[in-house]
């Protein structure tokens, strides 16, 4: 096996059982006698030694700033059981934290270096494993997590890989970015009948609410599984309020604020894909419900009342929420991410009448929760309203973060009253 000697010093961060090796960290590296080059394949699994021989632990090599993501510490070979053990470990975590139940069977599964595994999400729809990798080690471990979802989780019938823009770029890639690894696989519960992915059949639930979850077409892997817990808070303020849901995706926040006895709720994304899909979760769970609507317009523009013909009558509103994609992908974009999220939240401060209250997120790992709250704050300053701070809000417990690796943390959100 290849092995990558450290320099010096630098063995104290995988002592703590953080998972990175950076690139710099790296004296060098002693390849296996099945190289032809002179570096190590993308994905390949290298042990890492101390600069005085020790075994560190193994993991994926890959090419960039983090050289090694680490799956098993202390070791030089990955247990035969390796995929099975750990995706076993985190369905208990999420049976544990009482996240498997007939009204809700959507979750995170596994969330990446929080469960252990660096460089892989899975999330479960139903029936359905929704499998991302974000490095190419695990891209070519696809099949053994497949087959490790298919035999430690009881209700997985369907495994559907979707990593058509999560991979690093590496000029040659074997097999598919997209499609089912496993599909239709006879039911494992007895009686339970097997249903064909995607079709009109198809319904996921999260806190006993209906979701079409789109893991073909859709962001990410189809669905925000990471706002289950802040929609279960804006269901217990919607009573009786006009309620915005902005960046509403498909719907999440805003059928939660229907079932809890929302006045009118505004949904609006730009994607009129999202917003169709929006129409079809509203349709089941409240049929002919009046008091819903969906506009597919850019947030900005819509509250500034831009829109010509804009149909909503409202203007103002009691709750809003507002759940951006991330404005920094990267830590050179913080500076103007921030600027963003002052801009839109002044413009939703400005719109929420007195007394309202306003759920504000940030989903960019690059911007930490001081920097967010401050943006926050200009932007109330900006208004000149008087604001109190209710809830300060983060990721759930499905996408844990790693007592390691605190670069885990990256959901944040305020809730805010607006006087
Ligand atoms: N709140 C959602 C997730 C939001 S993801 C949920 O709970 O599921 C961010 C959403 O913002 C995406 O659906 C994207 O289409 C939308 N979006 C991106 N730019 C936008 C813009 N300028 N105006 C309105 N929506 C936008």
């Amino acid at each position: 096996m290849t092995t990558v000697f450290l320099k010096p010093k630098k063995e104290e961060s995988l002592k703590r059982f953080h998972p990175w090796v950076f690139s710099g960290a790296i004296a060098r590296v002693l390849l296996d006698a099945s190289h032809k080059g002179d570096a190590p394949v993308e994905g390949e699994l290298v042990s890492v030694r101390s600069a005085a021989n020790e075994v560190l632990g193994i993991g994926h090599w890959q090419i960039g700033s983090i050289a090694v993501r680490i799956l098993a510490f202390g070791v030089e070979q990955l247990p035969s059981d390796f995929w099975c053990e750990r995706i076993h470990a985190a369905y208990k975590v999420r049976e544990a934290i009482g996240l498997i139940r007939p009204d809700n069977n959507t979750f995170r599964l596994i969330h990446g270096e929080g469960d252990f595994l660096p460089g892989l999400i899975v999330d479960v729809y139903a029936d359905t494993a929704v499998v991302q990798a974000h490095s190419i080690g695990m891209h070519e471990s696809r099949n053994e997590i497949a087959n490790a979802l298919m035999s430690e989780i009881p209700q997985v019938q369907n495994v559907y890989y979707k990593s058509d823009d999560t991979l690093p770029f590496k000029a040659s890639i074997e097999g598919d970015k997209v499609g089912y690894l496993i599909k239709n696989q006879e039911s494992k519960i007895k009686n339970q009948k097997s249903k064909i992915p995607n079709s009109d059949e198809f319904w996921s639930v999260e806190n006993g609410l209906e979701f079409r979850i789109d893991w073909l077409r859709g962001q990410k892997t189809g669905f925000f599984v990471d706002q289950r817990e802040n929609r279960v808070l804006v269901e217990r303020y919607a009573s009786g309020k006009d309620v915005l849901n902005m960046f509403c995706y498909t719907g999440g926040f805003s059928l939660y604020a229907l079932r809890g006895g929302a006045k009118t709720v505004d949904s609006v994304d730009v994607s009129q894909k999202a917003i169709d899909l929006v129409n079809i979760n509203v349709a089941r769970n409240f049929p002919n419900d009046p008091r819903h609507h969906a506009y597919a317009a850019d947030a900005f523009d819509f509250l500034s009342e831009k829109i010509k013909n804009q149909k909503s009558k409202i203007t103002n509103y009691d709750l809003i929420i507002l759940d951006p994609p991330a404005f920094a992908k990267h830590r050179d974009a913080v500076k103007n991410a921030l600027r963003g999220y002052q801009r839109i939240n002044a413009k939703a401060i400005e719109k929420i009448r007195p007394g309202g209250i306003l759920f504000t997120f940030s989903c960019s790992q690059a911007v930490d929760k001081e920097a967010f709250r401050l943006a926050v704050f200009s932007a109330a300053a900006q208004v000149g309203r008087k604001v109190r701070i209710l809830h300060q809000l983060h990721q759930p417990q499905d996408h844990p973060i790693n007592i390691y690796h605190p670069e885990g943390e990256y959901l944040k959100g305020l809730v805010l009253y607006v006087e």
